[in-house]
């Protein structure tokens, strides 16, 4: 017998989320999280995932995948620390640092566990965090563990982070200050401005901390944002996931060799948590050693969000001001965009909405993430049905 407090707690909660719209249904995937997937028998062009370049399903990933596993198994047996760092976590490692342009990087499990680590293994109660208000979940967790105090800077606002960030400079109250951004917003595609941020923290002392978890493998050629800004040497704390455009899964931290030394005494997740499985650090290995080969498939992840961009435009939807592939078509009212993504669905198009918590009330939104896997063909079914829901909810 559970208790009633719990109970009440819940059930309270979860029927108040389901009447404001606010609660996410979870449709089991029978398919991989290609471009076309299979929910509950039926077969949908897929433009809800991360899996920015197709690479969660590239055969050259897959192969060296079973052999990873033929040879080392399907687990590290251990956390990094006692015995389970294995040579191709090693090798993981030195090809992200190749890929970002570092002395050194350290990998975690997930993104999410990364900030979680690294922000707490540099910052205490006697620092001052100042963080995009937009910043991505996991920077606010990694923040909150830190103790940090945490200053909140208007989304992208350089004015307000110059004043923030002048004032705890000038307060003397804090020994250590960090500017924290993400590379790029994952709900209206909007690039972070780097060379403004940089120019501030070198003003304040600022250590620069982003994660470009949207950005790796979509710009500078697939190198990322700070590549894109051409300011590898400006930024302390290079972080990102190997689980979107990389397609497999885990985390790192790129950046000079001291602060990686630091994390791997220091951050927690990798001192108290098994590593990635041999499968995962060698596929992901393979797909940044594909990334540093050639430009194609990021050539072809940016056709395909230029010609869907342009569609649902044309078609007069409120696409936002995104920079990058993602595409949110914007409606508003929370109980509007889950209808609409649910006619979506049944019309054999999967859009998922994205409602508050992840975004403010009042700016629900379908959120469209094309990618290099995408046909032309998938693209213009996807713009058909666009249409016609869009017409029959008189969003457009
Ligand atoms: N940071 C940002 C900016 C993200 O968008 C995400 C993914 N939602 C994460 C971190 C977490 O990455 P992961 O899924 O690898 O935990």
């Amino acid at each position: 017998m559970s208790s009633e407090t719990l109970q009440t707690f819940l059930q309270t909660n979860l029927q108040d989320l389901k009447e404001h719209g606010l609660y996410n249904e979870i449709d089991p995937l029978e398919s991989a999280n290609g471009q076309m997937i299979t929910i509950n028998g039926k077969t949908l062009v897929n433009l809800s995932s991360n899996n920015y370049l197709g690479l969660a399903t590239d055969e050259r990933l897959k192969q060296v995948a079973k052999e990873a596993i033929e040879h080392y198994g399907v687990g590290a047996g251990a956390v990094r620390t006692i015995n389970g760092t294995l040579d191709i976590h090693l090798k993981l490692e030195q090809t992200i640092a190749k890929f970002k342009g570092t002395e050194a990087a350290i990998s975690y499990q997930s993104g999410f566990n990364c900030n979680m680590a690294a922000i707490s293994a540099v910052m205490d109660k006697n620092d001052a965090i100042l963080s995009d208000e937009l910043n991505h979940a996991s920077i606010i967790d990694g923040c909150r563990l830190s103790r940090a105090t945490v200053i909140r800077f208007n989304h992208s606002d350089m004015e307000d982070l110059r004043a923030k960030a002048k004032a705890a400079k000038e307060s003397g109250k804090y020994n250590k200050l960090m500017v924290i951004t993400d590379g790029v917003f994952s709900m209206d595609g909007d690039i972070a401005k780097l060379p403004e941020i940089i120019e501030i923290a070198e003003e304040f002392d600022l250590m620069v901390y982003v994660d470009d978890a949207h950005g790796s493998g979509v710009l500078g050629k697939g190198a990322g944002t700070v590549k894109h800004f051409g300011l590898q040497d400006k930024v302390d704390f290079q972080i990102g996931t190997l689980s979107k455009a990389i397609g497999v899964v885990g985390g790192y931290v790129a950046g000079r060799r001291d602060l990686i030394d630091w994390l791997k005494v220091r951050s927690r997740p990798f001192l108290f948590s098994t590593a990635v499985t041999p499968a995962d650090a060698v596929a992901a290995t393979k797909a940044i050693e594909l990334l540093m080969e050639s430009t194609e498939l990021n050539d072809r992840l940016w056709e395909n969000g230029d010609y869907l961009k342009k569609g649902l435009k044309s078609l007069g939807f409120n696409i936002g001001d995104s920079e990058t592939p993602i595409t949110p078509c914007i409606v508003g009212d929370e109980k509007l965009t889950q209808t609409f993504s649910k006619r979506l669905f049944e019309e054999g198009v999967y859009a998922k909405s994205i409602v508050f918590p992840t975004v403010p009330k009042g700016t629900g939104r379908v959120r469209n993430m094309p990618t290099a896997a995408h046909t032309k063909e998938m693209l213009d079914q996807a713009l058909t049905v666009y249409e016609k829901i869009g017409k029959e909810l008189g969003i457009i």
